[in-house]
């Protein structure tokens, strides 16, 4: 296998997830096409690039102008799912579409609260190297008090966790098709993407940039889908949470001998009522060996569950020395 060379123009698609956004794209469709209009005029990307919208079951016209706009412009292109999927499988479903066609895809919302502009920055660290680049936030200014709060504790959270996620980072990010192909292995259908793609490994690096507030229209991530999210993330990547009732079978186990001398003691002291001995001595002793099994048992879900994402063991980056493998280029 040949270290794969970075194309000086790749084909680039631009990969936007759209939920009922209406208000937003004929203002941000715009702009997509400006800076991608630039690029293929500086030669930066090939002038096959594309922007591809993913409609994700829009109740609104939102489907009607991506079609709108795909017939009046080359540069855009736009599939359209069943239903309603969410937005982390939206994107993957633009994400493997775009494989397809694309040297490297950039993802970003279609609200233009990720600084577009990023992408040039994005492209040069691809072209120096890099499978993956991060587009990180520089502040949260624009985020309210809450929002701020709520998203750093779930970093922080996640983190002790031990999920590996670069901070500050939502799915604004470019991928080369090397890393998209890796992605394509992960066949779990919970999908926290982010974590995901940090799993991966290869080349990595960051790009920061100001988060805009939207352009237009309303956030479609109410708090409600948020904590959904933030949930997903944790429980798709660690399996931590079972191991706390495991650390606490422990520690009512340890207290239950605690109880137990406490209780003896009281016993032999004459303090106590008929039955009471026993009965604190069997809350104590039970409720420890009940969390316990239930550890237990839960150490043996976590890993069927684990088992069942059937993620790749490997995933390799560079091999030197080998026969030429017509199938690695
Ligand atoms: N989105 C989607 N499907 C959904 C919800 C959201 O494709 O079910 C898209 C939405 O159109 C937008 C992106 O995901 O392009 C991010 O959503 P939003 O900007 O509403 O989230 P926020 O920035 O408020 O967290
Ligand atoms: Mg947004």
């Amino acid at each position: 296998m040949n270290d794969i060379k970075q194309l000086t123009t790749p084909v680039l698609y631009l990969v936007v997830p759209c939920y009922n956004e209406e208000e937003v794209l004929p203002q941000s469709s715009k702009e997509f096409d400006r800076v991608l209009t630039d690029l293929i005029d500086k030669s930066i990307v090939s002038p096959e690039s594309k922007i591809l919208f993913v409609n994700d079951g829009s109740k609104d016209k939102t489907w009607a102008l991506i079609q709108q706009f795909s017939q009046e412009n080359s540069h855009f292109s736009g599939i359209s799912l069943s239903r309603n999927r969410g937005h982390q499988n939206a994107l993957l479903a633009g994400l493997m579409t775009a494989k397809k066609f694309a040297d490297i895809t950039v993802s970003l919302d279609a609200d233009l609260q990720d600084d577009i502009n990023a992408v040039y920055e994005m492209i040069e660290k691809y072209k120096n190297g890099c499978d993956v680049v991060f587009g990180v936030r520089s502040e949260r200014k624009t985020d309210t008090v809450f929002k701020r709060a709520t998203a750093q504790g779930f970093y922080k959270i996640m983190q002790k966790m031990g999920v590996k996620l670069v901070f500050d980072h939502a799915d604004y990010r470019l991928m080369s098709r090397r890393a998209l192909e890796a992605l394509s292995q992960y066949r779990e259908v919970n999908l926290f993407l982010r974590g995901l793609v940090c799993d991966l490994g290869f080349t990595t690096d960051v790009v920061y940039y100001k988060r805009n507030e939207r352009a237009a229209g309303e956030s479609k991530y109410p708090l409600k889908k948020m904590l959904a999210f933030a949930f997903q993330g944790i429980s798709s990547f660690s399996i931590s949470p079972i191991r706390w009732i495991t650390g606490l079978g422990f520690l009512v186990s340890f207290g239950s001998i605690l109880a137990v001398l406490y209780a003896l003691i009281s016993l032999i002291l004459g303090r106590v009522i008929p039955g009471w001995t026993s009965l604190l001595i069997s809350i104590w002793f039970l409720g420890g060996l009940q969390l316990l099994a239930i550890g237990l048992i839960g150490e043996y879900i976590g890993k069927i569950y684990l088992e069942s994402k059937q993620r790749p063991r490997f995933l390799i980056q560079k091999a030197v020395g080998l026969p030429h493998d017509s199938k690695a280029d």
